[in-house]
């Protein structure tokens, strides 16, 4: 079994409040220990040393919201459009690109296509693809005329929706994607803003087509997240005891008090990114601000930042992860949504570098060995070049990671690699 030494680095372990200077050591695929200071480990314990140059030694990320089957689409519809050889092509490069930006592990919201998830966590997980620990949904399971249904009455689309309507139909759809190969379930509990016929603060699906989808999900071991924008949505979702739940921004304070009862079991993700690019940066997309503020985005960010600033005061859970993969989020500035965090939602920067990688690594179904860097956690680490706490931008690109490592395997090598100055402009 490989052993690997690192030694001069400062370490930000996920837990402490600044990094600490140190050593580490990597037996296979897990941390063997940790030396705090100018204690050593000793070097015949290791078959490889690897010199940190004092870079910073921390976790891998984790993004919470992921759609890596998402390959830049303007409208819903263009990834029904698609067709499947293309399109496994393109998610099997965002997995590789997701990777290089450092994020390690990626909790899938939905595929496009109900097998594109399966079959690249698949070949991740046999060593074909170079990406990160995935876990892969089905597409999302919506109503008819719910998010995701892009059909007319005259002509068919597909989307990124998988419509079933009734607690036979829904039963049916959860154990289809399962029988498929998926991790997690995902299902549209409410609409959307940008949805004319179901805006944000409908409630699409009912309460006994969201007890029918956990029931039988929970009952073949997946777990259920869910996008609930409505309050009622929140509510539904904890009511039957989804599992994640994604939004949130038009929760009232029974729903906030609802959440807060439950932040032991839930956890909860903004997915911040497309909400703030919507109203920043439509122009990237050719929309214009009109047809951003008629279509109510920027009263959905204001929500957004009420909720989660006191999500944030009520210690519930909170993963970032921001709907990156549409024209207006290119994959691979998912880490914004960390600087997000301290600049919209009131974080300090270690408490929003903890959303992105110790509570992604309980996401991940991992709780207390991912997103960590103590003696037995996994061996997802990144090398950075600078210190990410006082400057939480250089995590975003992949410009400033000298090493990639996942399941104690190094992507990037840093004694191969020259680290490229400067990097490119992000927030
Ligand atoms: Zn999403």
């Amino acid at each position: 079994m490989t052993a690997t030494l690192m030694k001069n680095v400062m370490i930000w372990d996920g837990e402490s409040d600044a990094p600490f200077a140190g050593e580490v050591l990597i037996e296979g695929n897990r941390i063997k220990s940790v030396a705090h200071g100018t204690n050593q480990i000793a070097r015949d314990r290791a078959s490889e040393v690897i010199d940190g140059g004092g870079k910073t030694l921390m976790p891998g990320l984790v993004e919470g919201h992921c759609h890596l089957s998402f390959v830049g689409p303007a409208r819903n519809q263009d990834l029904g459009e698609i067709p499947p050889e293309e399109h496994l092509l393109r998610t099997c490069r965002n997995a590789t690109l997701i990777l290089n930006h450092g994020f390690t592990s990626c909790y899938s919201a939905a595929s496009a296509k109900l097998r594109l998830d399966v079959v690249v966590r698949q070949e991740i997980e046999e060593g074909y693809l170079a990406g990160p620990r995935y876990r892969a949904a089905g597409p999302e399971i919506t109503v008819t005329g719910g998010l995701g249904d892009e059909r007319k009455q005259h002509m068919h689309a597909e989307s990124f929706g998988m419509i079933a309507d009734g607690p036979d139909e829904i039963r049916k759809a959860v154990r289809l994607c399962i029988r498929e190969g998926v991790d997690n379930i995902k299902i549209n509990i409410s609409g959307d803003e940008f949805v004319s016929h179901a805006r944000a603060e409908v409630c699409s699906m009912s309460e006994i087509e969201v007890a029918t989808a956990v029931e039988v999900a929970h009952e073949w071991g997946k777990r259920v997240a869910s996008h609930a924008r409505a309050a009622e949505s929140v509510k539904r979702a904890l009511r039957n005891n989804v599992d994640c739940i994604y939004h949130c921004d038009f929760a009232d304070d029974e729903t906030l008090d609802m959440l807060e009862a439950a932040k032991q079991r839930i956890i909860v993700g903004p997915a911040f990114g497309l909400v703030h690019n919507a109203v920043f940066e439509s122009e990237r997309a050719g929309v214009s601000k009109q047809v951003v503020e008629r279509m109510g985005l920027p009263r959905k960010l204001e929500a957004t930042c009420r909720t989660y600033e006191q999500i944030r005061k009520r210690g519930i859970k909170v993963v970032i992860g921001g709907d990156y993969g549409f024209t207006l989020t290119p994959m691979g500035q998912n880490a914004r949504d960390i600087g997000h965090f301290v600049k919209f939602f009131g974080y300090s920067p270690v408490e929003a570098l903890r959303c992105a990688t110790q509570v992604g690594g309980e996401l991940m179904g991992h709780k207390g060995e991912l997103g960590v860097v103590k003696e037995g956690a996994l061996a997802d680490l990144l090398l950075v070049d600078g210190n990410p706490l006082a400057d939480l931008s250089i995590l975003v690109g992949p410009s400033r990671f000298a090493m990639i490592m996942k399941d104690g395997r190094l992507h990037r090598d840093p004694r191969h690699t020259v680290v490229a100055h400067p990097q490119v402009a992000a927030e």
